[in-house]
């Protein structure tokens, strides 16, 4: 799952120096409510690095090329999927709330909500907490792993936006 994405270098920038707040790790398990999937303000991009281009074409059955023409487009230089035109939902969610891309979803799909921008007290609490109600749940992320997977998503970010968005 993921939430979809807004580019802010600043917040990018505050999650890199503020990493200490997950030192005690941070409870979060999927709930399956499908409401990261769906587009709201700001909040409008899945963004697509080009393994995540080849990786979705893998699951759909298409040549990396033919799943860029059809399901993708950029916007400021950026590549991300296509708005679905009958809704604010991702294209691939489907109407039980689930990815038909699963086993081929995004890095921001995977991530969610280890990211840079959400590792600090203020966006926790006021964007992640609020919205996502996977947050609390389950059992503790170590630490170990929320800093592999903000990694995973710094290295992303850093194709996307360029190396300069996380410094
Ligand atoms: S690709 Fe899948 S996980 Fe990512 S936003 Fe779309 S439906 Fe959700």
């Amino acid at each position: 799952m993921s939430f979809l994405k807004k580019i802010s270098y600043t917040d990018l920038a505050m999650g890199k120096s503020q990493n200490k707040f997950f030192s005690q790790g941070l409870k979060f398990q999927c709930q399956g409510s499908g409401k990261c999937c769906v587009s709201r303000g700001e909040y409008g991009f899945v963004y697509m690095t080009q393994d995540d281009r080849k990786k979705m074409a893998e699951v759909l059955k298409m040549t990396p090329s033919a799943f860029t023409r059809k399901y993708c487009e950029k916007t400021g230089g950026i590549w991300h999927l296509k708005a679905n035109p009958d809704g604010p939902e991702c294209l691939f969610l489907n109407p039980k709330n689930q990815c038909e891309v699963y086993n081929g979803r995004p890095v921001q799909c995977r991530t969610w909500p280890f990211w840079p921008e959400n590792m600090n007290t203020r966006a926790w609490r006021r964007d992640v907490v609020r919205f996502c109600p996977g947050v609390g749940q389950g059992k503790v992320t170590s630490p170990q792993k929320i800093q592999k997977t903000l990694e995973e998503q710094e290295a992303a970010e850093a194709e996307l936006f360029g190396p300069s968005s996380l410094k």
